[in-house]
């Protein structure tokens, strides 16, 4: 029997602009067949989805997530000790609540040993695409995750093993972290010559590769380096924040996916001495909109993820507290709905299939209450959520809802 569904607003997002006059979008097995106006007729039959004020869009696509980390404190430093049940378990409440949200393809890049590509395609969860652990070194940032190595002929077998399970992504660890006590944020973890066999080694096997950087230097070896993608993007030294006009072009004109992984839930006042190293690692939310800022003048692409999983400041599904801090930091209404949708369909490889309201992709799709053109929290009320053209269960709120969007400069919040 073929399922057909109509979903109809009056307002409509079509991930890269906004339709005239909303949408009336048809799905048959799972596929947008067309997308006509929202006054059109729906066709004898169809079931209709459709709920007053609200506003039409892809479903989100959230470019950072950690599904293996469920999103409460100390989340990272649990994942060596879960036991196979207990990692699948929550993976798969990881991605429940990335749906509820209206999240409907996350980006995972980074899960203990490879447990979440065992996740990509489950019927009635959101699409997954997956690193398999971080190449990191040996004790390093992320090292509990299983892709920690040391030398050349390791980190060769480390992207041959990537490729042999069929990972979508190469993610590498080009810096420290915050979340690994005994690394060093503001310290590269790998030479410009081992970046590049990273690089030339999975580009030859056809994937991409996305670098953690928070330090300058990182940044600068990574962009060298060649990579597809850098998360975090925190460009810290020990002068603070910098970012050289050189680097800001290179980041431009090579199309580098820059993802700043904002936003986050509130969280009571941090103590002063976290208050402090965020200060210096450059990840006050002041902080962050400045360079957010640079890169939106120097015209980089920048690609909405929110590293969920890590902390109880990074629950799952709260992307579109990422979506609205990068359009307060200055990316424009359209661009910040596009990082979620259009461009990180891009970014993710799915360019033709997902992120956009156009025949032939996958229906996907997510109804919002209220109009986010005049205001953006409305993307934090998802009204329903359409999954490969089934309307998925309904929910009351998701975590962005619940705990309030992150915008004071008094909380603070952290980052891988
Ligand atoms: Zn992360």
């Amino acid at each position: 029997m073929t399922a057909r569904l109509a979903v109809r607003a009056e307002r409509a997002f079509d991930g890269e602009r906004w339709i005239r006059d909303g949408a009336l979008v048809l799905a048959e097995n799972g596929r947008i067949v067309a997308v006509e106006p929202a006054t059109a007729p729906v066709p004898s039959g169809w079931q209709v989805v459709e709920h007053p004020g609200s506003t039409l869009l892809p479903g989100l696509i959230d470019a950072h997530v950690h599904l293996s980390g469920d999103g409460e404190s100390g989340a990272l430093d649990r994942l060596a000790d879960y036991r196979d049940a207990e990692l699948d378990s929550v993976v798969e409440t990881s991605l429940r609540a990335q749906l509820a949200a209206g999240v409907t393809t996350v980006r995972d890049l980074g899960c203990r040993r490879f447990a979440v590509l065992g996740w990509r395609n489950r019927p009635g969860l959101p699409a997954v695409v997956a690193s398999g652990p971080p190449i990191t070194v040996a004790g390093g940032h992320c090292a509990n995750m299983g892709g920690g190595v040391s030398g050349t002929a390791q980190l060769r077998a480390a992207v041959e093993e990537r490729v042999e399970r069929g990972a979508d992504v190469v993610k590498i660890m080009a810096s420290g972290g915050v979340m690994t006590a005994g690394t060093d944020p503001f310290q590269p973890q790998f030479s410009l010559d081992e970046l590049r066999l990273v690089v030339d080694q999975a580009h030859a096997a056809g994937l991409p590769v996305t670098a953690h950087a928070h330090a300058l230097a990182a940044v600068e070896l990574a962009v060298a380096a060649g990579v597809d993608g850098i998360e975090h993007c925190t460009c810290g030294s020990r002068d603070g924040f910098r970012l050289p006009a050189g680097l800001l072009n290179s980041l431009a004109a090579l199309r580098i996916a820059v993802c700043p992984t904002l936003g986050g839930v509130r969280v009571p006042s941090p103590p002063p001495h976290l208050l402090e190293f965020l200060r210096g690692v450059g990840l006050l939310p002041e902080q962050e909109r400045h360079r957010v800022a640079r890169f939106v003048e120097g015209g980089v692409r920048l690609v909405s993820g929110s590293d969920a999983g890590i902390g109880e400041f990074k629950p799952h599904g709260v992307l579109p507290t990422s979506i609205i801090a990068l359009a307060e930091a200055g990316a424009g209404l359209d661009a910040a709905l596009a990082s979620a949708t259009a461009v990180a369909a891009d970014v993710c490889g799915l360019g033709r299939s997902k992120g956009r309201l156009r025949a032939g992709f996958d229906a996907d799709l997510l109804l919002v209450d209220g109009d986010p053109s005049g205001d953006l929290t409305a993307l934090t009320r998802p009204a329903a959520v359409v999954l490969a053209g089934q309307r998925v269960s309904g929910h009351a709120g998701s975590a962005a809802q619940d705990a309030g969007v992150l915008t004071g400069s008094t909380t603070a919040h952290a980052r891988d």
